[in-house]
């Protein structure tokens, strides 16, 4: 079964002629234990999707589901309960405790859960991020790619049922996307996780099991097994 299905799913920001519609009718199935990429040019919908697929916003009609439960019906508590407990996020900037650790950094979810740490699963994720000898640095004294990779391991290491990455490689160079993107794969080929990635590079692009092309709010491509070549 998919992690997370949408079906249907329209969000029309604004009313009458003036009105925009963001999502047009998305029907989509992630796929559980892959990483799925979206792309599409500026404005074509890739972030209202994912705040409504993640439960950080309301579809105007249409349903989503995510690991069995309906986001789109849920009140506002549960909502966060969701966010907090089921879901992992990554975003552009990398939004760490700049007083915090690398290592404390990623055992924050934990804490903020108030869930006791899964040693098991954080020294596979620490293994997997490949930071060691970087743990007990403060991500001012880390490069981009590595305070990106430490977001990443904060994202992932509660086990969410999906990890939303928004533009994860947006502000890396190439060296650095390229650390990022190796981890989201390991965390997929080697610890089972799901993930899914906004981005608007056909390389980072490159890296998912399965791309879906966007366009004034409707997946209008998809293709398996993408290349550098294939995604362009
Ligand atoms: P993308 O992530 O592909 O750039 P978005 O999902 O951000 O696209 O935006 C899709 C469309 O919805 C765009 O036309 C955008 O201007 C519009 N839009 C997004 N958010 C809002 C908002 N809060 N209010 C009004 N229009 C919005
Ligand atoms: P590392 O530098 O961490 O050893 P690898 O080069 O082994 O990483 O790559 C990690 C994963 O990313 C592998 O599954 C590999 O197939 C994939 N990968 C590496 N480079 C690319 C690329 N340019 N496009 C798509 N996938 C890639």
């Amino acid at each position: 079964t998919p992690i997370a299905t949408a079906r249907g799913l329209v969000r029309t920001y604004g009313s009458g002629p003036t009105a925009v519609h963001a999502l047009a009718g998305v029907d989509l199935d992630v796929q559980r234990g892959r990483l799925t990429a979206t792309m599409g040019p500026s404005g074509s919908g890739k972030s209202t999707l994912m705040h409504c697929l993640a439960g950080l916003d309301r579809p105007t009609s249409g349903t989503v589901v995510v690991d069995g439960e309906e986001v789109s019906a849920m009140s506002e508590r549960r909502l966060t309960r969701l966010r907090r407990d089921r879901i992992g996020f990554v975003f552009q900037a990398f939004n760490l405790v700049p007083t915090l650790t690398a290592l404390e950094n990623i055992t924050l979810p934990f804490d903020i859960a108030r869930r006791p740490v899964d040693r098991e699963h954080l020294d596979a994720v620490v293994q997997a991020v490949g930071l060691s000898d970087r743990l007990s640095h403060k991500p001012g004294e880390l490069s981009g790619g590595q305070q990106q990779r430490v977001a990443c391991a904060r994202a992932l290491v509660t086990r969410p049922a999906v990890v939303f990455a928004d533009e994860p490689t947006g502000n890396l160079d190439s060296a650095s996307a390229h650390e990022v993107l190796s981890f989201l794969r390991r965390s997929v080929d080697e610890l089972g996780q799901s993930v899914v990635m906004v981005t608007h590079d056909p390389t980072a692009a490159s890296y998912a099991d399965r791309v879906l092309f966007l366009a004034d709010g409707r997946i209008v491509d998809e293709i398996s097994q993408p290349t550098p070549d294939t995604v362009l």
